[in-house]
């Protein structure tokens, strides 16, 4: 670790700002005023909010270690870089969706960036039933114009290749989802828990040699296909909103890998909300009216993730990959390749989305759609579909053509009683 770093506290944090005027041109100079709250739900790094006489900000601060766990799991400040560097390129790519970074400074892992004032956690938003009109609009879009302008389909191959490299020394991060996501949930792993009575379902996971080999094949792609620069973390808990706008936080997974990984990882933590939704609300005709919005936003993001990709294949095309002089110069339709591809990512997010579902319910971090499911019976019930359904879409991610198809498999589950 960097000698002259050192954590944040309540106390020491307007002193130690006080003299960086990217800051203080933001929230104002007088920081003996400043009030300082840490809000860092997440399971990593500080987070505190700075209100000044001019306004407020976020400070985000990486510690040396894993915050959940504690300094018995030590992980690098550097994990603070390459969010800083995927905040700049989210803005680049589609601006307005990740944070303004005001802020940056290496050697302390410390990001000072926009405040979301009015924002809350969209995880929470679905636990409380709460809509919000344009979310999957705006994550459809944002994940495809990741997926496509982080790509050889846009950008010049040298600048792709040196981005490569830079992301490719998030190593320890990408290690962190390359065990916790990829492989601790088919075995037992020191650090796993779950949810008393699930293990006949999950002797079922482990014993599925075809599943588990399609997972790890999937890992493969995970560790190989440098396709583009993604999220890396895109659940419910790195998305806020409030209830028309949306926005993208913590983007420190980043990562080069397959176009479809961020979709995936976004829809199977809408498929947890679903499936959670009977121990959420009182009322069965509210909660199947909402579990409904849950599978139209699910469907509406991937409708506007291809419709985005589509467009930017058609006008934006500027790279290396399928170049104009072998389609449209030819005065031949790219008709057969657009499908080829978009059938490819829908193919990979569906496959990640099944092992996220696993992940939640068997590895380290769960999500709070579950974990918050007090009655521990029909917590196990309600993660038993989940992981069924995780199976069946791990299984046949190949030959699931759309995502009615997906959304109809999850009806049907959310009707099955396995436990
Ligand atoms: P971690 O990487 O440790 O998981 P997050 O980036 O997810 O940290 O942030 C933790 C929490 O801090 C979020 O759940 C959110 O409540 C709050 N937060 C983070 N960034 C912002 C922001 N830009 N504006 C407002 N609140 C934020
Ligand atoms: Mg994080």
């Amino acid at each position: 670790m960097n000698k002259n770093y050192s954590a944040l506290t309540l106390d020491e944090l307007p002193k130690r700002l006080s003299s960086i005027t990217a800051i203080t041109d933001q929230i104002g100079t007088d920081f003996s005023e400043w009030k300082v709250t840490e809000v860092g739900d997440g399971n990593l790094n500080l987070v505190f909010i700075v209100i000044g006489s001019n306004g407020k900000i976020v400070i985000k601060q990486a510690l040396p270690y894993v915050r959940v766990v504690g300094d018995s799991w030590p992980l690098t400040l550097d994990r603070a870089f390459f969010e800083y560097n995927a905040l700049v390129r989210q803005e680049q790519r589609d601006p307005g969706i990740a944070p303004s970074v005001f802020y940056f400074d290496r050697e302390q892992g410390l990001i000072a960036m926009e405040c979301l004032d009015n924002h809350k956690i969209l995880r929470g938003k679905l636990i409380a039933g709460e809509k919000v009109s344009n979310l999957g609009d705006v994550i459809g879009k944002h994940c495809a114009r990741l997926a496509f302008k982080g790509s050889d389909f846009y950008m010049q191959t040298k600048d792709k290749k040196n981005d490569v490299s830079l992301f490719q020394n998030n190593l320890e991060l990408m290690a962190i989802t390359e065990t916790l996501v990829f492989t601790d949930p088919y075995y037992e792993a020191e650090m796993n828990n779950h949810t008393e009575g699930l293990d006949p379902i999950i002797k079922i996971l482990r014993e599925d040699v075809e599943m588990k080999s399609k997972v790890q094949y999937m890992l493969l792609k995970f560790t190989s296909n440098t396709e583009t620069m993604c999220h890396g973390d895109l659940h419910s808990g790195s998305i806020m909103c409030t209830e028309n706008d949306t926005k993208v936080i913590d983007p420190e997974f980043a990562f080069y890998g397959p176009m479809g990984f961020d979709l995936g990882m976004n829809i199977a933590n809408y498929l947890m909300a679903f499936l959670s939704q009977p121990a959420h609300r009182n009322n069965p005709n509210e909660m199947k009216s909402f579990q409904r919005w849950i599978l139209k936003v699910i469907e509406e993001t991937v409708n506007a993730f291809f419709e985005e990709f589509t467009n930017l294949w058609h006008n934006s095309r500027r790279g290396i990959l399928f170049p104009k002089c072998l389609y449209e110069d030819q005065g031949q339709s790219t008709d057969y390749a657009l499908n080829l591809v978009l059938k490819h990512i829908f193919n990979d997010a569906i496959s990640v989305c099944g092992i996220e579902m696993h992940r939640r319910c068997l590895s380290l971090a769960h999500n709070a759609d579950f974990e918050q499911i007090e009655d521990v019976i029909l917590r196990s019930k309600l993660e038993a579909r989940n992981l069924l359904l995780g199976r069946e879409l791990i299984l046949c991610s190949n030959n699931i053509k759309d995502i009615s198809e997906l959304t109809s498999l999850a009806s049907k589950f959310n009707e099955r009683n396995i436990l």
